[in-house]
């Protein structure tokens, strides 16, 4: 199903205002998680004044230590409505388990992260919903399995997917993750769902956000993914990757300059 052979046409996703796909572009962003209701809308405001589209924040985190802050969970996702309300942002927000479904009822975009693309039955599970899904690829995984992850969902009838490049592990250890950014013309090759990239987690430097974002965009990327944070060095989670809202802004600014001339 996500096939372009059987699809020729670009599927353009629609959640509240915010398109992606086939010409529309859309611009994820906001803090790695939720941890605050100042941070949250704060945040909101300015990457909304920035140019952002949909709002992201993590309420449950999918964190590799689990001492770590695990997020705010229900509560996390009672402060990005309050964010949407404030904003009009639509939000995007990860799921890790399929008997959360019930609270992710007003979330317009239900992520699956990178360490559950190939969590099957919670693939299953999301191809009953009629939810937008942004599927991230896995730390380790090819851009079939990626795409056979995506038919999970298709399968059961849901085909509102937007396919997300974050960083695929190799033996460099400089950056977090290395960009893949040829999965761009690949995937437009192979499938007609739209591809997000996610230039933060790839990299995991804030410097090295806005060169890949750019990069990203000016070899057809459908959409960005950025991590925006009030106060990046406080961050609870992923601060070293987060832009400051100025720096969001600088970076969308540039984002635009590429998108007039391609
Ligand atoms: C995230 O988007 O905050 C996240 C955990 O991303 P990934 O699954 O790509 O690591
Ligand atoms: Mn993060």
């Amino acid at each position: 199903k996500a096939n372009r052979k059987f699809h020729p046409e670009d599927s353009v996703i629609q959640v509240e205002n915010a398109k992606i796909g086939g010409g529309e572009f859309a611009v994820i962003a906001g803090p790695c998680s939720v941890e605050s209701e100042e941070q949250i809308i704060e945040v909101a405001k300015q990457v909304k004044a920035a140019g952002a589209t949909m709002l992201r924040g993590g309420a449950f985190k999918p964190r590799t230590s689990p001492y770590d802050f695990q997020g705010l969970k229900d509560e996390g996702l009672k402060l990005l409505l309050e964010a949407k309300e404030a904003t009009g942002l639509p939000i995007v927000t990860e799921i890790m388990n399929a008997d959360h479904l019930p609270l992710f009822e007003d979330v317009d975009v239900i992520q699956v992260g990178a360490r559950n693309m190939q969590n099957f039955e919670l693939l299953k599970e999301l191809g009953h919903t009629n939810k937008a899904i942004l599927l991230k690829r896995g730390l380790a995984n090819t851009i079939k399995e990626l795409l056979m992850s995506a038919e999970y969902i298709m399968s059961g009838g849901n085909e509102n997917i937007i396919l997300c490049e974050r960083g695929i592990r190799t033996f460099e250890t400089y950056t977090r993750n290395t960009l893949d950014l040829s999965v761009i013309p690949v995937l437009h090759q192979l499938t007609h769902l739209p591809v997000v990239v996610d230039p933060s987690h790839a990299t995991g430097h804030a410097d090295l956000v806005a060169p890949m974002a750019l990069a990203a965009t000016a070899g057809g990327a459908d959409g960005l993914m950025i991590e925006v944070h009030n106060d990046p060095a406080k961050a609870l989670c992923d601060g070293a990757q987060s832009l400051t809202p100025d720096q969001f802004k600088a970076m969308m600014d540039k984002v635009r300059k590429i998108r007039e001339v391609i």
